[in-house]
């Protein structure tokens, strides 16, 4: 018996990796998380019977529990173009996944839940870095460490949100290597940048065999696990309308402990005109299977001066759209509240910087 590949989209797998998820973000946390993750994985192992076993062949993987962090084996590719990089995922099938920082993805592979047999290793592709300013928009290449993020005073000058929301992923070793791109292909809920990308109303760039296309931020996330990209394309780039000179900008997140992903998290960003909340947009992470665009609750806002009771309503309205998992980082109910308080927080602290 041994794993087939896991992390399909849209499958029962994509619950199995988020238990793993939970489990090794745990860290020695609640026997709930404990006891969900072993339930799973006995499940996982149950479901993954390979057929291949019955008719004689040799398993090419172990599910003895010693093998369990170390990955299955694998063909590495390292292509040094995108054109390259894309041919061999058309080329290789379903059993291929790009590699770019390996945070999110070996551990995975450690656990045998995902069991890839080409890793195509995009760190060797030109032309997939860097940070540069377009005409209305800042586009950064989808092999930026969310390091170079934190360094870059581009976008320090002129979408300051990324650096603060970068601060808050992992730790240095995981912002050294992770990068802006792993992070929104990954289309894990708990990842920080997908929701700041609703809020900004990003776009991002995606090559496969049939040429180059753009997809809204807001169109690209589907499910857990389940994105709107092929599995022959790569994600080359994010593309962010610039927000105006002077906007109020924010990142609130609370997590259990330093390093840890978010039991609910808010992205905020506006403009004030002679006092008044000219425009407003929200972005809610791991409050759902995706991350959330809260339209309404920044339609709350516009038009106020963003006094309590415009506050409130737009808590509120966040609130209305979340369906948070009861899991390590507590029930629904409170994740739901969390996720309200931290809409208020980032609101709150978007208006202080904002310029009038
Ligand atoms: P990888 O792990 O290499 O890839 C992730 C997925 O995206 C894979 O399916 C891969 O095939 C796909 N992929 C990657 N790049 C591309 C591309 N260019 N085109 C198409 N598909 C691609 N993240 C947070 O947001 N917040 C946190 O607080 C946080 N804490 C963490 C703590 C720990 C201990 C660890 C290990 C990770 C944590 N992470 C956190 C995840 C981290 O930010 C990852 O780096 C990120 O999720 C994935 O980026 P990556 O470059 O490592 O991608």
């Amino acid at each position: 018996m041994y794993f087939k590949n896991f992390d399909r989209p849209g499958s029962l797998i994509n619950l199995k990796i988020l238990a793993v998820r939970e489990s090794l973000r745990a860290g020695g946390g609640s026997s709930l998380n404990f006891l969900t993750f072993h339930a799973l994985t006995i499940a996982a192992i149950a479901m993954s019977c390979d057929p291949y076993i019955s008719k004689g062949e040799q398993p090419r993987r172990g599910t003895q529990s010693e093998d369990l962090m170390i990955p299955s084996g694998f063909e590495y590719h390292r292509p040094s173009s995108v054109q390259e990089a894309v041919a061999l995922l058309a080329q290789l099938g379903e059993e291929a996944r790009p590699l770019a920082g390996g945070h999110s993805l070996i551990p995975v592979m450690k656990t045998r839940l995902s069991a890839p047999e080409h890793l195509v290793d995009l760190a060797g592709v030109s032309g997939l870095k860097g940070i540069r300013q377009e005409p209305g928009h800042i586009v950064i290449g989808a092999m930026t460490t969310q390091y170079e993020i934190i360094g870059s005073r581009l976008l320090a000058e002129t979408l300051p949100i990324l650096r603060e929301t970068s601060l808050q992923i992992g730790d240095p070793q995981i912002r050294y290597l992770g990068t802006l791109g792993g992070n929104v292909a990954n289309g894990d809920p708990g990842n920080d940048m997908p929701a700041v990308m609703l809020c900004l109303d990003a776009e991002y760039g995606l090559a496969g065999p049939d040429g180059q296309r753009r997809l809204r931020a807001r169109n690209f996330y589907l499910g857990a696990y389940d994105t709107a990209r092929k599995n022959d394309e790569i994600l080359t780039e994010i593309r962010v309308p610039a927000p105006p000179p002077g906007h109020g900008y924010a990142y609130e997140k609370l997590k259990r402990k330093v390093g840890d992903y978010a039991v609910a998290a808010a992205a905020v960003i506006l403009t004030m005109t002679n006092g008044k909340c000219t425009t407003a947009s929200i972005g809610l992470t791991n409050v759902a299977d995706t991350p959330l665009w809260a339209e309404a609750a920044a339609w709350a806002l516009i038009g106020t001066g963003l006094d309590q009771a415009a506050i409130a309503n737009a808590a509120a309205a966040a609130e209305a759209i979340t369906d948070p998992a009861a899991d390590g980082r507590g029930p629904a109910e409170y994740r739901t509240k969390m996720a309200g308080m931290m809409v208020r927080r980032a609101i709150a602290r978007a208006k202080s910087r904002a310029q009038n």
